[in-house]
């Protein structure tokens, strides 16, 4: 199992984060992908990741929700700390669009969005994109920069499956992760085609975002990446195969889109 998206350099985890790694690595997760949200975090993804060199895997960038009116300065700083620290990350990330609570800095957001995907580009990285309230501004952004060669993967997949079939024309990954095991969730079902053809499993990779969105039976509580056995059940449900097949798919999906040995 490979976390494609956990935010474990989180205060929540300061205190056992020895034990917690252990944990994870017992349990089979043979990876976890960090992405930073502001030039701060940054530092701390690195720091982190530095700890647990091989395990735990960096992506820098500025979150949509962090952009505000010092996210030029903010951008610069984390510009250098991408250059300085190219070989060791997987992704540029999280970077996008949030429209939920305020459109008040959407300009600041989309140009901010729009100068990650070109680092990216240039420095032939993948990116980890978050949208929320704002997919059709996100999705003509990502298919203008997946024509020019860019890959990446739309973190939290929760989307209809016309959503999905345009993601899958950018040759993007879908994200999937605590949400496909609520219980009002259309996920599922939406992955399943309902009717028309699946969305393929070789386009799918695992996330957790914790330290939120804890799968049933631990929503509500801190995330860790070995919760993904949940994920994967429904998953297997889902496709009518076994865990262990969705395992392995999604593992190797994962190591070819972050280019992980
Ligand atoms: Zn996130």
């Amino acid at each position: 199992m490979i976390d494609t998206h956990a935010h474990i350099d989180d205060e929540q985890y300061a205190d056992d984060i020895d034990s917690f790694i252990l944990n994870q690595q017992q349990a089979g997760v043979s990876r976890i992908l960090v992405p930073a949200t502001n030039a701060d975090s940054c530092l701390s993804v690195l720091s982190l990741c530095a700890r647990y060199p091989d395990y735990c895997v960096p992506a820098l960038g500025l979150h949509p929700e962090d952009v505000s009116d010092d996210y030029l300065t903010q951008l610069q700083t984390i510009h250098s700390l991408i250059l300085c620290h190219r070989d060791r990350l997987c992704a540029i990330g999280e970077i996008g669009l949030d429209y939920h609570f305020s459109t008040l800095y959407k300009e600041q957001q989309l140009d901010a969005f729009r100068q990650q995907m070109q680092w990216a580009l240039d420095l032939d990285l993948p990116v980890m994109i978050h949208s929320r309230d704002a997919t059709d501004d996100c999705l003509r952004i990502v298919e203008e920069y997946a024509a020019q060669g860019l890959r990446g993967v739309m973190h939290c997949f929760s989307g209809s499956y016309e959503t999905a079939q345009r993601i899958l024309r950018t040759g993007f990954f879908m994200g999937i992760g605590g949400v496909i095991t609520f219980k009002n969730a259309h996920l599922a079902l939406t992955l399943s085609g309902n009717g028309r053809p699946p969305i393929p499993l070789e386009r799918l990779v695992l996330e957790t975002d914790s330290p939120y969105m804890a799968p049933v039976p631990h929503r509500g509580q801190r995330n860790e990446s070995r919760y993904l056995t949940h994920v994967i059940d429904v998953l297997a449900h889902t496709y009518n195969t076994t865990p262990d097949l969705i395992n392995r798919i999604t593992t190797n999906n994962a190591r070819q889109l972050f280019h992980l040995s």
